[in-house]
């Protein structure tokens, strides 16, 4: 080989090569040719690689680069017979050419200090300002897999990256440059860019920038992707993705002044191009498993990605714009916005905080408001796999362009997804109605449980919570017997709720069986013949109380004695949150006549459902339709069977169990720890933590739940409270949630107790 290379050097160019070392390279052979007039690279490409066309361009481009900006870029030498490019090789299956050597260490063994970065701006900046003169039709017509403007051209390589919870960041950004970003590219200004202006492309000497090297990815793109790339790359280097790189922007800004656009698009157009290199190197672990080149940024790049989903978009455009000398356009006040909701609404559509929250965007446990802040989100069961999942959106999208109608037909996306989700059930739970929120499914399943046995009553458990409609008013003790209340109906029998913290036979190993007594004695004293029990099987507003163990089991066995029919309200606990259980009827060892269903059900779409049994559902049969407009349309189903096939794919509910295992134990130590922390308890990513005055009293302390939820939010992690006394910290993340937020949420939490 070396020979072929030395008689190359000599036939052609007439160079004696002393010393001969092969490069790295992408689609190509580089060598560095060491002679006594100079070192040189000698590039052989492949006669697939794309056309003459493109590398005689390339050369011009060098060319006239030497001529205008000498020494900063490889200059293109002629072959004995006066040629920048030659074919070779028998039958001319390769093309070769020569270029000079540029001497310099490799940007990305240097220190990233900010002189370099400003340096980096201006040099990329003065290159593009070439480039902007540059027009070729044949490097107009490159569409390249590289090229942010052709994003979706790796797309297909999405299913190669093997881990889901790193391909749905993959997912996510590509959507939310789809959605965001790629409707602006027409109207971007273009121009031919360098395209690959990474660590390994950028030289440098003496804290700057001495050259740049391999137009091996010329394009003509939106001009703002030369910058975007550049600061991807350098984002892996950095410690603050934005800040730190804010020298680099100011730089190219200096020499080529960036437009309010461009500046907007880098949030988008940075991780994207990351996201495009982690396609790639998912393909080269494939095609190319020895290719170290492909692979070497693979590692930072997932970790500025995973840093990247927690930068608000609104901040990161802040920093850029002001880096460039703009105004902030971050409104930081919402006094306004205070006003005009008053103006619009009643205040009892309530807002949660002290101070309240604007906001503007989300992303898996994330939450962005309009004032550029990050939260972490530990409150919000309805977004189960995670906010804005790319997959269910997409799913969403889809299915809206197709087909959006209800189920007076036949269709597919009812039939898979009732299929799908019937599949979570033990016999006989085999027979679905959709409907649009819990309310209306706990509307819906008292209405089928009187229809089904002729009778009025309800045995409601104390403190449960089951929706908002009148009905679901009259069944929820913690509406009717709270504040605005109208108490309880003649129709609803209380159970007393089997709290093992603080309920009547706390500590009680037989808890559960001397609450079930106790209901049955209550039942006897009523002559209510009891149609139905609803219960949830962790009781969440509250304030997250487990039933006693065997106390559902026992109710179950009386109210079916009773000829009554039990009610899981698994709008809360269902769909894996409980981590071990899918369901949370599951985790007492029962199966009930008819589970309720909402919330997580569509991620935050509005999908809800009763799941009952073939004799129930039949009794429904009665001659008056069930017509739901918007229960269990397409759309709605389609979003329900991406959101069932997310928690299987990403395990989530073996996450909720882990994540959440770890989360209750740290929980727990804070109990020991602080004299505050009555109890923790709860299952898989559903927990409560309840502050009392003392251990020894148990007595609320509302006053301090409510210091600590809003200092977290203060510090950008938001939490819930509830209970009758709205004291316990109610904890129910997306199942995404990490070990780390866990711990972040601890700390939160230590660091407030122990502060007072
Ligand atoms: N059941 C339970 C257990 C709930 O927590 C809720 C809502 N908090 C509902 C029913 C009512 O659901 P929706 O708000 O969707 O009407």
């Amino acid at each position: 080989m070396e020979s072929d290379i030395k008689k190359i050097v000599s036939t052609l160019y007439g160079l004696r090569a002393e010393k001969i070392t092969r490069l790295d390279g992408y689609d190509n052979e580089n060598y560095r040719i060491g002679t006594s007039s100079g070192d040189f690279v000698l590039k052989i490409y492949p006669e697939t690689y794309e056309s003459a066309e493109i590398l005689e361009n390339e050369n011009e481009i060098l060319i006239g680069l030497a001529r205008e900006q000498p020494g900063l870029y490889p200059v293109p030498q002629k072959t004995i017979e006066g040629k920048f490019l030659v074919r070779s090789g028998r039958k001319e299956k390769r093309l070769i050419r020569l270029l000079s050597f540029l001497e310099g260490t490799c940007l990305g063994d240097s220190e990233y200090t900010p002189g370099m970065l400003y340096s980096f701006g201006q040099t990329l900046a003065g290159l593009d300002r070439f480039l902007q003169s540059y027009n070729n039709s044949a490097i107009r017509a490159r569409r390249s897999a590289w090229d942010l403007q052709y994003f979706h051209l790796n797309q297909k390589k999405l299913a190669l990256i093997e881990n889901p919870a790193d391909r749905k960041l993959v997912e996510y950004f590509f959507l939310q440059t789809e959605e965001f970003a790629a409707p602006f590219f027409a109207e971007l200004r273009k121009s031919t860019i360098h395209g690959d202006a990474n660590e390994w492309n950028v030289l440098a000497a003496n804290g700057r920038i001495s050259g740049i090297i391999d137009f091996g990815d010329l394009c003509y793109t939106p001009l703002i992707n030369e910058l975007a790339i550049a600061l991807a790359y350098a984002s892996l280097f950095v410690r603050e993705p934005v800040t730190d790189l804010l020298p680099l922007v100011r730089g190219y800004h200096e020499v080529l002044p960036l437009e309010e656009k461009e500046l907007e698009l880098l949030y988008y157009l940075i991780p994207l191009r990351l996201c495009i290199s982690v396609c790639h190197s998912a393909d080269a672990r494939r095609t190319k498993p020895g290719n170290k080149y492909a692979l070497i940024s693979e590692k930072r790049a997932w970790k500025v990605l995973r840093r990247w989903i927690r930068l608000n978009p609104l901040d990161v455009e802040d920093k850029f714009r002001r880096g460039t000398g703009r105004s902030s356009r971050v409104r930081r006040k919402i006094e306004k916005d205070l006003d005009v909701r008053q103006r619009q609404t009643s205040r009892a559509l309530a807002l949660q905080f002290d101070r309240p929250i604007k906001m503007y965007g989300a992303a898996f446990q994330y939450m962005y408001d309009c004032s550029g802040r990050t939260f972490l989100d530990c409150y919000n069961n309805i977004p189960q796999v995670g906010h804005s999942h790319p997959r269910v959106v997409a799913a969403a999208r889809r299915a809206m362009a197709r087909l959006n109608t209800n189920t007076r037909y036949l269709s597919d996306y009812f039939e898979d997804y009732a299929e799908n989700l019937l599949e979570k059930f033990p016999a006989p739970l085999s027979k679905i109605f959709f409907v649009n929120s819990g309310s209306a499914a706990a509307d819906l399943a008292i209405r089928l449980a009187q229809t089904h046995t002729g009778r009025e009553g309800i045995v409601v458990v104390e403190h449960g919570y089951h929706g908002n409609t009148r009905l679901g008013i009259e069944i929820s003790h913690y509406k009717y017997n709270r504040q605005g209340g109208s108490g309880k109906t003649d129709q609803i029998i209380e159970a007393e709720i089997p709290d093992t913290y603080k309920g009547r036979y706390a500590g009680d190993p037989d808890a559960g069986r001397k609450h079930a007594a106790d209901l049955a004695k209550t039942i006897s004293t009523t002559d209510l013949p009891v149609a139905a029990l609803i219960a949830e099987p962790i009781v969440g507003c509250g304030g997250q109380v487990p039933l006693a163990d065997d106390y559902l089991k026992n109710v179950y066995s009386l109210i079916s004695e009773l000829g009554g029919v039990c009610i899981s309200d698994e709008v809360q606990t269902g769909f894996g949150r409980l981590g071990k259980h899918f369901w949370g009827f599951e985790m007492h060892g029962v199966i009930p006549d008819m589970v309720i269903l909402g919330k997580p059900m569509g991620n935050g779409h509005p999908l809800a459902a009763v799941v009952t049994t073939p004799e129930i559902a039949r009794s429904f049969e009665t001659g008056m339709e069930f017509f739901s407009s918007f229960g269990g349309n397409t759309v709605s189903c389609a979003v329900g069977r991406a959101v069932l096939e997310i928690l299987d794919e990403e395990d989530l509910p073996a996450n909720a169990a882990a994540v959440g295992g770890n989360l209750l134990n740290m929980l727990e130590e804070l109990v020991e720890e602080f004299e505050a922390c009555g109890d923790a308890r709860g299952a898989g990513l559903f927990l409560g933590l309840e502050l009392v005055k003392n251990k020894e009293s148990k007595k609320p302390d509302t006053r301090l739940a409510s210091v600590v939820q809003n200092n977290l939010r203060e510090t950008g992690i938001l939490i819930g409270t509830d209970g009758p006394a709205a004291n316990v910290l109610k904890i129910k993340p997306p199942l995404c949630f990490s070990r780390t937020n866990a711990e972040e949420l601890v700390a939160g939490i230590d660091r407030i107790l122990r502060s007072r």
